[in-house]
């Protein structure tokens, strides 16, 4: 996987359940590049009652996006940062053309760009199952996923990593997940037309099983990076 190593700058689009922040998650681990879940980024936000997360919680309470500027600014600070340098995994951001275009604005403004964006397809009918039955560590250092019926724990209610307890995200609850679907579908399906008319979209099927779909992205990045050798 020598050629992954070459690049560095990663963004993930898909649906709420589709298993980005796993995905994501396996590749940060395989590759070292630093994995910025924007969901994690305000949700630390929230618990520590910083101005940004006070603001945000209202949003994220209903299953709405927060404003783009609260993002925006966010994730400027983020990308102006050193430990940005050597490259990063965008998980979650951008989430409507307002912030893609700001971001394109910003790495222009560092002299970057992203070198794919991997989009992951999956049926709306399997989203809801797959977001009810999530399970988060609540060990922030942590942060592991499960499924209680696809990836459950060796023990009920604890995480196989580091002990610590298992809980639902309040917006993982059924009544939010078809706002937060209706927001996605709106507000973020735009984002595959919008990178692929940069020629950066790869679309990987996101329906089976996490280990199997992880191999299709490495492969996807793999030939992404000899196709713009190429060129
Ligand atoms: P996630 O963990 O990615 O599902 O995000 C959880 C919630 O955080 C979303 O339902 C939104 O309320 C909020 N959120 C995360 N990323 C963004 C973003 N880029 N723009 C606006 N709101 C966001």
């Amino acid at each position: 996987m020598e050629a992954l190593n070459n690049i560095m700058r990663i963004l993930f689009l898909g649906a709420p359940g589709s298993g980005k922040g796993t995905q994501c998650k396996k590749l940060a681990d395989k590759t070292g590049l630093l994995h910025l879940s924007s969901g994690d980024m305000l949700r630390e936000a929230t618990a520590k009652g910083t101005e940004a997360g006070q603001l945000a919680k209202g949003f994220m309470d209903k299953g709405q996006l927060v404003p783009d500027d609260v993002l925006i600014k966010m994730f400027e600070e983020k990308l102006s940062s050193p430990e940005c340098a050597k490259g990063f995994i965008l998980d979650g951001f951008p989430r409507n053309l307002a912030q893609a275009k700001s971001l394109d604005a910003l790495l222009e403004k560092l002299r970057s760009q992203l070198n794919a964006v991997i989009n992951l397809q999956i049926d709306d009918h399997l989203l809801t199952e797959r977001i009810t039955g999530r399970r988060v560590c609540s060990n922030k250092t942590c942060n592991a996923v499960y499924h209680m019926t696809f990836a459950p724990p060796a023990q009920e209610g604890r995480c196989d990593l580091c002990g610590s307890a298992l809980y639902q995200r309040s917006d993982d609850k059924e009544e939010l997940v078809k706002e937060r679907l209706s927001a996605y579908h709106s507000q973020t399906e735009p984002l595959i037309d919008f990178y692929d008319a940069k020629l950066l979209l790869r679309t990987v099927d996101a329906q089976g099983k996490a280990e199997v779909i992880f191999a299709d992205i490495l492969k996807t990045l793999d030939s992404q990076k000899k196709t713009s050798n190429r060129n």
